[in-house]
């Protein structure tokens, strides 16, 4: 792991998601748990060598590659309300969808054999402080990405772990966003003036990575509209996946799961539209952000 700020620590090499580790005078916060159980173990492991308590394990959203390696900490699980109401949702089968992933290789796909999903025990809908010695921690709903997609401040460093409201160098998911109100955030988090960026995937970064961000959702709500307007089903608008694969890079393993993550975004997008020409009622109310008329820099440090 690299320690970008004073006792703020991320773990790049993991798998789906970015892990951090802050240090407080009482004890440690992480932020995110690796997905595959081996990669948990040893983010676990790395976090003893830091720190002897772990208070909090904060969950960004309530993805797989965020939540499941949150067995390995014995700590409560803070995250937003809708995460829990995700989690409080998943079954065995959410572990078997998960397997199938590693259906390729055997040697991770047996290591979930012992995993259990441990949901979060606290969570917050707009806004949370939490004063740990000198550290004050700033949890805060982000949204864009998922309703539960939830950042941590850090005003003493004035850095922002995102979550995937922001991803670097990977395609963002957008199966469950809300796009419009992702672009809205991108807009307020553009007129913040951090030290860095903690996204959810990809290397630590700032304001130039959110334009790259905008332009993928913005092009794919142009190439789904597009596919809408000309009479085509939802099925049909699936051309628009090989329009946008170019757009991030992808390990060559792992075309097939990026299309499909596409393929949820595109299908994401087309249900935006039939709701914004009214021939749909949402199916999912969308919170708004609380945070987005509040500059960062006026939290207290
Ligand atoms: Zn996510």
């Amino acid at each position: 792991m690299e320690e970008i700020a004073r006792g703020v620590y991320v773990s790049f090499e993991y798998e789906g998601a970015n892990c951090g580790l802050i240090e407080t005078d009482e004890g440690a916060i992480v932020v995110d748990t690796p997905i595959i159980p081996e990669e948990a173990k040893e983010w676990a492991a790395r976090v003893a060598e830091k720190t002897d308590r772990v208070l909090y394990v904060f969950n960004t959203d309530h993805h797989r590659a965020h939540i499941l390696g949150n067995q390995y900490f014995d700590a409560p699980v803070l995250a937003h309300e809708y995460a829990w109401k995700e989690m409080a949702g998943y079954k065995d089968t959410f572990i078997e969808r998960t397997k199938n992933l590693y259906k390729k290789q055997p040697d991770i796909q047996k290591q979930f054999s012992e995993t259990v999903i441990v949901k979060p025990e606290l969570t917050f809908t707009g806004y949370m402080l939490m004063t740990k010695g000198h550290r004050k921690l700033h949890f805060m709903y982000l949204g864009g990405h998922t309703p539960a997609t939830s950042g941590l401040y850090i005003p003493d460093v004035n850095i922002l772990f995102a979550g995937d409201l922001v991803v670097v160098d990977e395609h963002p998911a957008l199966g469950q966003c809300d796009s419009k109100e992702w672009l809205k955030q991108l807009d307020w988090l553009q007129e913040q003036k951090l030290n860095a960026i903690v996204p959810g995937h990809g290397s630590v970064c700032n304001i130039e990575a959110i334009e790259p961000m905008r332009c993928y959702i913005r092009t794919m709500r142009a190439r789904v509209r597009s596919q809408y307007k000309q009479g085509r089903t939802k099925a049909e608008s699936a051309v628009v996946i090989s329009q946008m694969i170019d757009m991030f890079p992808y390990k060559p393993g792992r075309k097939s799961i990026i299309e499909k993550r596409i393929r949820a975004g595109v299908s994401r997008i087309y249900d935006e539209m039939k709701v914004f020409y009214g021939v749909a009622e949402p199916k999912t109310r969308y919170p708004r952000s609380t945070m987005r008329p509040k500059p960062l820099k006026s939290l207290l440090a």
